[in-house]
């Protein structure tokens, strides 16, 4: 015999504005099986769930509905709530009559009318649940952490130093992603290379970090806790172990390239160390730019046209043999930090980019003002290496434009941009600096007084307005815009144009599929709720940081990567863990195995099991869920012809009989004609 109890939030005004709750309530206390009703203004807070735990000793009830908002929100509150009180907490359900009513609907007595029915329906649905127990998964103890820029970085040391093993995959040669580029960083004008290098040499240190660098994720399987990653390892072509990094087989190698690290400002050889403080440091042979053919292929045919590097290399460590090789890692959680890259397409086109040597972005700027860039910190012209006396910084190109760009703002524009022009000051006192802005955009710590200061104590002029055209004409950048402040024409000829462009995310063919994660309609990495669950996905045990979800500045990338390692760190710390137990069941006994459910399935958690019969033979398929698997969304069972997979929590009994019930109402609403 059911003794249900209902329990109806007011939600402050969020509900009892187009819904009232005490009606709700008075209705739910006639619905056959419920023995306790009440309404109450906020049901979250402490003295709401009293009265719950209260209700549940008092009546003795052996079910609950929480007629309030989403249960994303507040399930875990209620169901921890009810099982103090002693009830199962899966025999606890949320009405959700906030989103799905309260707060679509404006008129009163059709959302009370439908409120009601939705609590009817709860009412039904739970005195059919049954008691469900968590389930425990194993987990093992250890992260992966993909990109190794300063989030990955962070996440990777933080998850260390709290005791955990980590392997941290970087595709490029050496760790530092982007910020390695910069020069010196915003507000603080600390150079940047100082601040990073040191946290690179630590993760390469760190007993319990492994770094993986010129290395993939090819294909990620598992499930929370149980991870298990094939990372490809693209062959160097030098044993990385042995090499001293002492350089004489660039000097030796014939063939230069544009340098990828330097932005195609300088170039390097095809056996190269990005950057001096690269790390880890040991050479790399580019095997698109050697001299030797098919250098990848273990079985095609190879031309050793030039073995200059290895006859010059002292510790004997290049090896033309070396071939890719996949190595396989279980971890039992993943931070994705893989970073952005600057958009220069249509926009940047349209203001010389590309058209012109003298037309560069941020990040090609931030090599020219770098010490160990390739004009050592001398602002110089990329065309003919003459000191630039009128530079142009024009922002927000590709940003809030969605017709030519992206809609978003890119955040880190406005406040570089301040920095560039300043440090152009800096390096050429004579120089004018002219900043082209929409509005300037300074919200962070000492950010606006950072912006004053190159206003005022360094004179940059700063024209508000929008660039149209950049060109060359007599020898100079003629940059033609209008000043919206003053309603007038600008034309300044210019010796550098500086483009402010877009962040979007880093080019990454298919990572997201890899990893079975959403991307936003951007391609940014998409967190599971943008204000209470920022660095968590849809799928348990992955996490994000930095720029992978948004773009956004050092300090912020980096609380981001210490937010997302004390999240995997928390789900490391336990050997096992307590999964919802709210999956899928194949009755196999009259499963056809057509394995519909498989092809469906958005979490692969679905295998294809022979049934042996009993001499061991095998005598057909079916479906198999695997519950530590599966999330309980569902699409299996309505994918099932024969109606042969049940989910735990949402039977089919149990749903049907909550639809039977959206037709009832109170009769007082009845008598208005609500149904
Ligand atoms: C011109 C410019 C100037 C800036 N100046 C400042 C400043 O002064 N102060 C400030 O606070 N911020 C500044 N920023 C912002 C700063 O660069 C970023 O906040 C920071 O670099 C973000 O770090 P990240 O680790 O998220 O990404 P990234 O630095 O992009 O690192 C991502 C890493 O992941 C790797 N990766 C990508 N895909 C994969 C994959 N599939 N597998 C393995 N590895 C992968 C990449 O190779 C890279 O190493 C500036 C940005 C620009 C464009």
């Amino acid at each position: 015999m059911s003794r249900i109890g209902v329990f109806v939030c007011h939600c402050g005004e969020n509900i009892s504005r187009t819904v009232s709750a005490e009606e709700v309530a008075e209705f739910a206390s006639q619905v056959p099986g419920t023995v306790f009703a009440a309404d109450y203004p906020y049901l979250c807070s402490a003295p709401g769930q009293k009265i719950l735990t209260e209700a549940i000793k008092e009546n003795d009830l052996t079910g609950v509905v929480v007629a309030a908002c989403s249960p994303q929100l507040h399930e875990p509150t209620f169901r921890t709530a009810a099982a103090q009180a002693g009830l199962n907490p899966y025999l606890c359900e949320i009405a959700n009559i906030r989103e799905q009513c309260s707060w679509v609907h404006r008129e009163k007595g059709a959302a009370t009318a439908k409120a009601c029915q939705i609590v009817a329906g709860t009412v039904e649905r739970v005195k059919l649940a049954r008691p469900l127990e968590p389930l425990e998964v194993p987990v093992t103890d250890r992260a992966l952490v993909i990109g190794g820029g300063i989030a990955g970085i962070r996440s990777a040391l933080d998850i260390a130093n709290s005791g955990h093993e980590v392997v941290l995959v970087e595709r490029e040669p050496s760790l530092g992603g982007n910020m390695a580029r910069l020069s010196e960083t915003f507000p603080t004008l600390d150079c940047s290379q100082c601040i990073l290098t040191p946290l690179m040499v630590e993760v390469a240190r760190h007993p319990n970090i492994e770094v993986l660098t010129y290395s993939e994720v090819e294909e990620v399987s598992g499930y929370v806790g149980n991870f298990t990653a094939q990372i490809r390892r693209k062959p160097r072509f030098v044993r990385a172990d042995d090499c001293t990094g002492c350089g004489d087989c660039a000097e030796a190698c014939p063939e230069t390239t544009p340098n990828e690290f330097d932005v195609g400002l300088r170039t390097r050889k095809a056996i190269y160390i990005p950057f001096p403080q690269a790390v880890p440091s040991v050479y790399t042979l580019d095997a698109d730019r050697c001299l030797n053919a098919n250098l990848e292929s273990p079985t095609g045919f190879r031309v050793l046209g030039c073995v200059r590097c290895e006859e010059v290399c002292e510790p004997k460590v290049i090896d033309f043999d070396m071939t890719a090789e996949t190595v396989e890692r279980q971890v039992g959680a993943i931070i994705v930090a893989t970073g952005y890259d600057l958009m220069l397409e249509e926009q940047a086109t349209e203001l010389g980019y590309r058209q012109h040597p003298d037309v560069l972005d941020g990040l090609e700027f931030e090599r020219l003002l770098s010490a160990s860039g390739p004009t050592d910190g001398m602002v110089r012209r990329p065309s003919d290496g003459k000191v630039p006396k009128d530079v142009v910084f024009i922002q927000c190109v590709g940003s809030r434009n969605p017709e030519h760009g992206v809609s978003y703002c890119s955040r880190i524009c406005c406040m570089y941009t301040a920095k560039h022009a300043l440090l152009l000051k800096h390096k050429v006192p004579d120089s004018r600096a002219y900043v082209f802005f929409m509005d300037v955009r300074a919200a962070g710590k000492g950010y606006e007084e950072f912006v004053q200061r190159a206003i005022s104590e360094e004179h940059v002029m700063y024209i508000r307005g929008r660039v149209s055209q950049v060109f060359e004409e007599n020898g100079s950048l003629r940059v033609l815009g209008v000043d919206t402040l003053s309603g007038r024409t600008v034309q300044i000829d210019a010796d550098m144009v500086v483009l402010a462009a877009a962040a979007k995310p880093a080019v990454d063919n298919d990572l997201a599929a890899k990893l079975r994660l959403p991307v936003d309609s951007h391609g940014f990495f998409q967190e599971v709720h943008p204000k209470l669950r920022p660095v968590e996905t849809v799928t348990p045990g992955i996490f994000i940081a930095g720029t992978a979800q948004a773009p956004r500045d050092i300090p912020d990338t980096v609380a981001q990567a210490s937010a997302a390692a004390s999240k995997g760190t928390e789900l490391l710390s336990s050997s096992v863990l307590l999964r919802d137990p709210t999956s899928a069941t194949v009755n196999e006994g009259a499963c056809a195995g057509c394995l519909e459910c498989q092809l469906v399935c958005p979490y692969q958690a679905i295998e294809a099991v022979d049934i042996l019969n009993t001499e061991g033979e095998p005598m057909r398929v079916v479906a198999r869920v695997n519950s530590a698997v599966c999330e309980g969304c569902g699409i299996c069972t309505v994918t099932c012809r024969g109606s042969n997979i049940d989910l735990a929590g949402c039977s089919e009994e149990e749903i049907f009989a909550q639809l039977g019930a959206l037709g009832r109402l109170p009769s007082k609403l009845q008598a208005e004609g609500m149904e």
